[in-house]
């Protein structure tokens, strides 16, 4: 037999593993809630389609990541890549456009066919949130008030800078986007491959290039400032007093265009130096046009998604587990008495490991490795007493305990 592993750039979460990450999903989900966003989720697949229209055929994501296939009734699918799109869809199919503003938290697998390197697999896990119907800079201040509320509470405030920075409307990015062909254009020669083709199908996407002969060119590219027109330059600067009001702090990133299609306005990223090329843990923006382009009413949305691998990675202290209690029952009729002392502490509350076998001194060593508060040992003559022996495992203590003080006693 082969040693089986897990598919390339996909992990195991073992015990430890998911007591961190759900440390993280459970924080945010508590900070979201107060935002007024609530858990929702949809399937990990979609048919295809719902992502290639709404994140655009040329983004990167559509065209080389996504994990698509035939289904055996012939059907396009894919394993979400990411959650706007499925959660935009839902809002769709379920009909919801009466109960705007909708507001959801999401928490869940994501799956991208990427080259796998440190904080970056192939199926890895987003919290996100989302809020479709509310045109207002107000929505875009809540929602990244929510993400930088989340991370300060997941103790990464110092690790993080907000970059931030506006598309502008329609109209304005269409005129960008003129002058942004022109003056690349001049350069063509220049430009990497790839950018080359984005110059043909979406420009915009060269400001976010990789690539250090672009990003030579892109420090003299026109700068968007100038293309703003008037709706979309008070928009921006209404989000911004916002942040600044309820003491978000951010900087400019002009060059900040973000991979997909979607976007109109406001664009942000938290970003940390500290996981090398993985920078960014928690990105999003306003995406007005994107309901309607699924085939919805005509309702604005905004929203952001965050790698839980990366908040792991930065997040340093695990949060301890539970201590149990320790049971060791000595010989067959101890045993069976355990059994029904340990349900009945389960059911009092209390955290049970059960020692199954072994010597005393071996069922202690373990109690200890466990990080038990208590040993409760039952040999034949407590049995014959009707008590329990509990060791306080800190202190040393031990105590003789009557079967029905059991609970009780443990739980004082
Ligand atoms: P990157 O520039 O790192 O590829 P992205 O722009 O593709 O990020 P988004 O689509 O905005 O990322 O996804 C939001 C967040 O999800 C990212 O900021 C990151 O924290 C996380 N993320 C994205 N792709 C991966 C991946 N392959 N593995 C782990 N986390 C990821
Ligand atoms: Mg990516």
């Amino acid at each position: 037999m082969p040693a089986y592993q897990p598919v390339r750039g996909m992990q195991d979460m073992l015990p430890e593993d998911y007591r961190r990450f759900r440390h993280v999903v459970d924080t945010a989900r508590a900070v979201a809630g107060r935002y007024g966003f609530e858990h929702a989720d949809t399937p990990i697949m979609e048919v295809t389609d719902v992502f290639a229209r709404s994140m655009g055929e040329t983004s990167d994501v559509v065209s080389k990541e996504m994990y698509s296939f035939e289904d055996r009734g012939g059907e396009n699918v894919t394993l979400r890549p990411e959650g706007t799109a499925g959660m935009v869809r839902a809002f769709i199919s379920n009909g919801l456009q009466n109960q705007v503003p909708w507001k959801v938290f999401y928490a869940g697998p994501m799956f991208r066919y990427e080259r796998p390197q440190k904080g970056r697999y192939r199926q890895f896990h987003q919290i996100g949130v989302e809020l479709i119907g509310v045109e207002t800079p107000v929505a875009d201040i809540e929602v990244i008030a929510t993400g930088a509320h989340i991370l300060s509470a997941l103790g990464l405030g110092d690790k993080i800078t907000l970059e931030l920075n506006t598309l502008g409307d329609l109209e304005s990015r269409a005129t960008y986007r003129e002058a942004l062909v022109a003056y690349f254009t001049g350069h063509a020669d220049k430009l990497s491959e790839d950018s080359r083709v984005r110059l043909q199908r979406n420009p915009l996407r060269i400001l976010d290039s990789k690539d250090e002969g672009d990003k030579a060119l892109v420090v003299n590219a026109p700068r968007f400032d100038d293309y703003l027109n008037e709706y979309s330059l008070s928009f921006f600067a209404r989000v911004r007093e916002g942040l600044e009001a309820i003491g978000v702090p951010y900087v400019r990133n002009q060059t900040l265009v973000r991979g997909l299609d979607y976007y109109t306005h406001t664009t942000f990223e938290f970003t940390t130096t500290a996981l090398g090329a993985q920078g960014t843990v928690l990105a999003g923006g306003r995406y007005d046009g994107l309901v309607e382009q699924l085939g919805g009413p005509r309702l604005p949305g905004i929203g952001w998604g965050s790698g839980i691998e990366r908040l792991m990675m930065l997040a340093d202290q695990a949060p301890a587990a539970p201590r149990p209690v320790a049971l060791i029952p000595l010989g067959e009729a101890a045993e069976r008495k355990g059994l029904v002392l340990a349900e009945q502490l389960r059911r009092a509350g209390l955290y049970v490991e059960m020692g199954y076998s072994g010597n005393l001194k071996r069922r202690l060593q373990r109690a200890d490795k466990q990080n038990a508060t208590h040993a409760v040992i039952l040999g034949e003559d407590e049995l014959a007493k009707g008590v329990v022996t509990v060791r306080d495992l800190t202190s040393g203590e031990q105590q003789e305990v009557a079967f029905d003080q059991l609970a009780p006693r443990l739980t004082a």
